[in-house]
Parts: C-alpha cells; sequence; structure tokens
C-alpha cells in the first residue's frame, strides 16, 4: 500500500518563498508509485488551503499555491483532513517543511500531536527549545558545550534598566558583540555593535522583532555546519564550511545574492571533525530532538570549537546545506526523505 503523505508549506513566516520552493523540490524527489502526496499550502496570511492529490511532482511553485480557484478551509485548520466528500483522509505522516516561526517552533508541531498525526522531524520541545536562543543556550550550558559569552533581557527590563544591561553586557563580553531577536532564523534583525552607540542602536532595531534578546561576544572564526539525522541513535555527517562573502552571514548571503560558497567536506584536521561530530550529536541530545537538525558551529584559528545554535528545520531544498552534507556522506536527497519518513513513523509507533 502506497503511503499518503501531507506536505505542509508556505507559512506564516518570513521564510514563506524559501518553502514553497522547498516543497516543488519535495515533490521532485518522492517516488509516486511508494507514495500517494497531498499538497497543504498555508498562505502568508496563515490560512491552510488543502490540494488535490498531487499526479506527478510541481514543475512550477505556483501550481503548489492553487490560485484562487481553491476552497479555503476557512476558520478551521482541521478541514485539511476531510476530503471533498467529506470523509476523513488517513494520513500515513505529516512532512511540515516549514521554516521560522508558526512552523519551526513547535506550534503546527503541536496541532499535529493534538491531531494524533505522525509528523516530520522534531516534536514541540525541541523544536521550541531549538527556536528560542536563549533556552538552546542554556540547554547547551548544562550539556556542557563551548559556546561564546552571552547575556540576555527582555523588553520591558531596557525600558527600566537600559544603563544597568549596557553596563553587564561590557562587564562580561568583548567588542564587538552581537545583538539578537531571541526566537528569529535567517538572520533577521541581528546586528554587529563594535561600540556603546552601535550597541544601543542594535538592541531598539531587535527589540521590534522580539521581546527577548541576546547580546553575544562576537567571535572571529570559521562557520562549520553539520547534518543530524536519527531519533534516539542519531548519525552525524561530514563538515561543511560556509564563506559568506559579506561581513557576516546575514539574510541577503543565505537566500538573494547566493555569493555564498559551500565547501562540502570544509577542510579541517581529522581530531576537529571528529570533535565537531561528537558535539554535534550531544547538541541534538541536548535539545532531544528527532528526525533532524543541523548544527551550526564557530571554529577559530586554532581549531578552538564552540557551538553556536541548532536548527531544528534547516533549509531544506537540494541546493541547501542539510541535504548536500548528507549527499556527501552518500545519502541522496531523495534517501534522506524517504528516511525522514520512516523516522517519524518509527517515532509515533514508539509513543503509542
Ligand atoms: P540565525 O538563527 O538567524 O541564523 P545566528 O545566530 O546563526 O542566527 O547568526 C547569524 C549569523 O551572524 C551567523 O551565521 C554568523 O555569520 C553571525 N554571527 C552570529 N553570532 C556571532 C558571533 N557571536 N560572532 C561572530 N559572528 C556571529
Ligand atoms: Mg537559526
Ligand atoms: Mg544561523
Amino acid at each position: 500500500m502506497k503511503k499518503r503523505i501531507g506536505l505542509l508549506y508556505g507559512g506564516k513566516s518570513a521564510e514563506h518563498e524559501v518553502s514553497l520552493s522547498t516543497a516543488r523540490a519535495v515533490t521532485g524527489a518522492l517516488n509516486f508509485e511508494e507514495y500517494e502526496v497531498y499538497p497543504i499550502f498555508i498562505t502568508p496570511e496563515g490560512e491552510w488551503r488543502r490540494g488535490e492529490l498531487l499526479k506527478k511532482p510541481a514543475s512550477t511553485i505556483e501550481e503548489l499555491q492553487f490560485g484562487d480557484d481553491v476552497t479555503i478551509l476557512e476558520n478551521n485548520i482541521t478541514d485539511f483532513l476531510i476530503d471533498n466528500n467529506g470523509k476523513a483522509i488517513q494520513f500515513d505522516v505529516i512532512f511540515p517543511l516549514l521554516h521560522g516561526t508558526n512552523g519551526e517552533d513547535g506550534t503546527v508541531q503541536g496541532l499535529l500531536e493534538v491531531l494524533n498525526l505522525p509528523y516530520v522531524g522534531n516534536g514541540v520541545l525541541a523544536s521550541s527549545a531549538g527556536m528560542d536562543k536563549v533556552i538552546m543556550k542554556q540547554l547547551f550550558e548544562i550539556a556542557g558545550l563551548p559556546q561564546v559569552p552571552y547575556t540576555y533581557f527582555i523588553r520591558s527590563d531596557w525600558a527600566n534598566e537600559q544603563e544597568a544591561i549596557i553596563a553587564r553586557c561590557e562587564e562580561k563580553l568583548d567588542w564587538p558583540m552581537f545583538v539578537k531577536p531571541a526566537n528569529l532564523g535567517s538572520s533577521v534583525g541581528i546586528n554587529k555593535a563594535t561600540n556603546r552607540d552601535e550597541l544601543v542602536k542594535a538592541i531598539e532595531i531587535a527589540l521590534q522583532y522580539d521581546r527577548k534578546i541576546v547580546v553575544e561576544q562576537g567571535i572571529v572564526a570559521r562557520e562549520v555546519e553539520l547534518a543530524v539525522l536519527g531519533n534516539d541513535f542519531p548519525e552525524v555527517s561530514v563538515p561543511g564550511e560556509i564563506k559568506p562573502v559579506t561581513e557576516f552571514y546575514d539574510y541577503d548571503s543565505k537566500y538573494k545574492d547566493g555569493s555564498t560558497a559551500l565547501i562540502i567536506p570544509a577542510e579541517l584536521p581529522v581530531n576537529t571533525v571528529s570533535g565537531l561530530q561528537d558535539l554535534a550529536k550531544r547538541a541534538f541530545k541536548a535539545i532531544d530532538g528527532s528526525g533532524l537538525v543541523r548544527a551550526d558551529f564557530f571554529v577559530t584559528a586554532d581549531n578552538s570549537i564552540y557551538i553556536n545554535e541548532v536548527n531544528t528545520m534547516p533549509g531544506f531544498t537540494p541546493v541547501s546545506m542539510y541535504p548536500l552534507l548528507w549527499q556527501h556522506t552518500n545519502v541522496s536527497y531523495p534517501e534522506l526523505i524517504d528516511r525522514l519518513i520512516t523516522l517519524a513513523i518509527e517515532r509515533f509507533e514508539e509513543k503509542q
């Protein structure tokens, strides 16, 4: 029997467009002899729309947006479970291809839990812990993972004790500092500060995106990423290096100008590679990951390693780092998709 998959993509998030390209690529890699694929599109406004069973891979992203002639599943998100004759569609698995807020942060995962549906990737806890940079750093700290010094505060603290916060940053951290909204991705709202004035400016920008702000020590280092795949016994890929041409790996270099070089495998001493692989696994366990994470590190000139973050739904187009890392570790894109689906079903069955 064919497995029935609900591909969930788009989303009310800054990474809506990226998600659409990913969905198109995934339909191209799924074996239609083996899978029945239902497209479920979340509009930028957050409306859910389910399309008809896909007969073949989508050739454009427009095809996955259905146009205006589709019934909007208004006010009732769970209508995606009902077919046109009012009968329930029995999904074997939901594959969320959503990045950022309302998708990668545990919210959609919570909905799927309540509906008792198996889904690909991280559960509620890992997803939300991975989305909040403060919680993530605290979990890494408890797990004993090396990271750069940091401090954090919330918007109302800033309003009341600005001077004290600046003093705390200067006391704990050296210049330059990186200021980040706690709950975003894709480098949105992140700025580097080399002095007090820039710090205040960077904090005020970050506060436009989030009520919780992280300030961390800037580091001169290479950026190296590893892919983790599995549930209780995760496997780790070879490392890959990112070489942005801009000053840091910002939103445009991630998605727009295509100027960033990905070097896979990264050129590193064997010891450093095994150190990174061990830390990537420990980071996955620290957030109680399942399915997949991409673990991102800083590696300094003397090969000291610091963990930067994990991403629980990393970029997943065929030219994104996560799938490319597996390709260089002998797991092809279609095979990777199969593995993720199997892992999702295994985790669900184990829970029952
Ligand atoms: P996001 O979740 O948005 O990707 P990151 O924490 O990875 O946020 O920061 C985005 C980019 O900013 C990093 O890839 C890196 O280029 C740069 N960066 C972040 N923190 C530091 C730091 N402490 N020192 C130097 N560069 C940093
Ligand atoms: Mg991130
Ligand atoms: Mg990052």
